[in-house]
Order: C-alpha cells, then structure tokens, then sequence
C-alpha cells in the first residue's frame, strides 16, 4: 500500500492551525480505513519561520496526534522555500507527496482523485481550480493577465493550478536535481516531463486568519515566474531600441524635408518630449537587465534555499518542550 504524506507549509498560521490538522487527520484516518494509503502515511506541517504561536501548536499536534509531524525552517523562507523543504523531508519515506496551504482553501476532497490518478500511473496530478467566482474582481483579472504574459513569453504553466498537487517519489528526485535558487515551482514542475493528469475542485475561502500574500509579495511573485523562465523580456528590449532607433531616423528625415522646404520647426516641446520618452525606455531596459543581473547573481552564489532546524515526530516529540 502506498505511504502517502500531505505537505502543509505554515506562515503564522495558528488561527487555523489547530481546526486544519483536525480535517486533515479525519481525511487521512479515513482513508487508511478504507485502504486506500498505508496507515504509516503522515502530515508534515512545516513551518517556514512564524512569529506566532505556529510552532508551539505544532508540537502540540505531534505529541497528541500520531499522524502529525513538524518540520521547522530556521528563519522565514518563503511559500515555495517551506514547500520544497517539505517536499524533500517527505520523499524520504513517502512514495507520494501532495502539497496543499495550510488554510485549507482547497478542497481535501480532491484528494481521492489524486489518488485514483496515482493509481493509474501519473506521477505528477495538478489540482486545477474549475472556476475562479469566489476571488475578488482584482485577483481574478491579475490571476488572468499572468497566464496570459506567461503564455505569451513561452514559459509552461497549468492554468488555474496553484501549489495543490501530487507528487510520486520519483517526481520529488528529479526536482532535487534542478538547483536554482530562483525558485518557481508551478514553472519547474512542468519541466520534470513525467507522465501528468489534473483533477478539477472548487476553491474555497480562507476559513479564519488572513492571506499571507500581500498584492507585494504577489507581484513579486509573478515577476519570478516570469523572469525565471523567459529571457524574452530582455530580447524585447533590442526590438524595443531598434523600433526607436527606426523612428528617430524617421522623424530626423521629416525635419529635414520640413526644413529644406521651409516650415521651422516649432518650440522646444517635440524636443523635450523626446528626450523624456528615449530617457524612460532607456531606464526601463536597464531595469530588465538589471532584475536578471540580480538573478544571475544569486544563482551564483549557491546559497542553501532553506535550512531545517528541526523535525519531530510523534514518536520522538516529547511532552516537557
Ligand atoms: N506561506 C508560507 N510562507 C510565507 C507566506 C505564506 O509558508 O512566507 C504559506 C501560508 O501559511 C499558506 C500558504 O503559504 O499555507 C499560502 O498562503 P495564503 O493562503 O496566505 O495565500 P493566498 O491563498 O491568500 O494566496
Ligand atoms: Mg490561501
């Protein structure tokens, strides 16, 4: 039977912490009782640096809960950090991996069709969110427009798929073996090119606490899936500058003629104007070639995407923490 672990990073998360490890212990008691996984199956709650009462609560669950284990980052890392350190822990007893967020927004219920897929052969199954209705009007159009520029720029990412996704063990290896620092998983996941399925599910509301996900930290975000897997942002600029280049001599061609056959050319605006316009594209272009610069440069320097300061299990947590 397979050993199935559910992967749950937590960011001062301990509004919801307590009632989502209930859920998912009732998820995971059931499907041991139906013989679906092996009841040696887990869930990892790692937990990516709180500054809450997260990790308290986590030792808690683990000393009450034999199914719960907990994994803590050494500092704040990151969603896609916290994920991958998850991942990683997990691979080593699991034979398959399924991620979800710790406010349980998606539905665990879509956790038999993961299976099923599992069953079948997939190694990786997406969950695909089947609409979008209960995000705001704001998320809902950015969430748009990313996977249009995305499209648009090449890069390979399941539409409406969040970080909700199974893993077989194999899967998790080839994923260790991609070293960027970098890190965008949705992207990267694709690139394994093991056999993949999706499963559709309703994504709900966060059901206490608030998002983690400030309009910040998600346009930073995006603009790492973006710039982490296309270079056509920076081939665009050379397009962009001979376009320019082209209308400069253009209109240079038109005073000219304007200035043989008589017209003076009228005030310092059209000047002026120029000068502002060719000064922001320049400045804009080196922005791009900057923010790959700044990639290049923390790729270089190999540092450890997170570092796990401890990882307890029922079996090993002790009650005089
Ligand atoms: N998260 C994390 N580290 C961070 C920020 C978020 O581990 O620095 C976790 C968070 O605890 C949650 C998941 O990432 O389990 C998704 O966050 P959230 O639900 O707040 O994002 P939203 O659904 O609003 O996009
Ligand atoms: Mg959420």
């Amino acid at each position: 039977m397979n050993i199935v672990y559910l992967v749950v990073p937590c960011y001062n998360e301990q509004e919801v912490i307590d009632e989502t490890s209930r859920r998912l212990v009732a998820k995971l008691t059931t499907l041991i009782q139906a013989d679906r996984i092996s009841a040696d199956s887990r869930i990892i709650f790692v937990d990516d640096g709180s500054r809450d009462l997260t990790w308290r609560k986590i030792t808690e669950l683990c000393i009450a809960e034999p199914l719960v284990t907990g994994l803590r980052l050494s500092r704040n890392r990151g969603h896609q950090n916290a994920l991958l350190a998850g991942l990683f822990t997990a691979s080593e007893s699991a034979d398959a991996v399924i991620s979800l967020d710790a406010d349980l927004q998606d539905d665990i219920d879509a956790i038999d069709g993961f299976l099923e897929k599992y069953e079948e052969g997939y190694d990786i199954v997406y969950g695909v969110r089947s609409s979008r209705r209960k995000d705001s009007w704001f998320k809902r159009n950015t969430a748009q427009l990313f996977y249009k520029v995305m499209h648009i720029l090449g890069a390979e990412v399941e539409y409406n798929h969040a970080d909700y996704r199974l893993m077989s063990r194999r899967a998790v290896e080839a994923l260790k073996e991609f070293g960027e620092v970098n890190l965008f998983l949705r992207g990267i996941v694709p690139l394994i090119g093991f056999p993949s399925a999706r499963v559709l599910y309703e994504r709900g509301e966060r059901f206490a606490g608030e998002s983690k996900y400030p309009l910040r930290k998600m346009i930073s975000f995006a603009l790492e899936g973006i710039l982490s897997f296309s270079i056509k942002p920076i081939k665009m600029i050379m397009s962009l500058g001979l376009l320019v280049s082209a209308i400069s001599i253009a209109m240079l061609l038109y005073f000219l003629i304007g200035y043989f056959v008589g017209h003076t050319v009228p005030g310092w605006t059209s000047t002026i104007v120029s000068i502002w316009a060719i000064g922001g594209l320049q400045l804009l272009s080196v922005g791009v070639i900057g923010e790959y610069i700044g990639k290049i440069y923390l790729e270089t320097k190999h540092r450890p995407k997170f570092i796990i300061d401890e990882f307890i299990r029922h079996e090993t947590a002790s009650k005089d923490r």
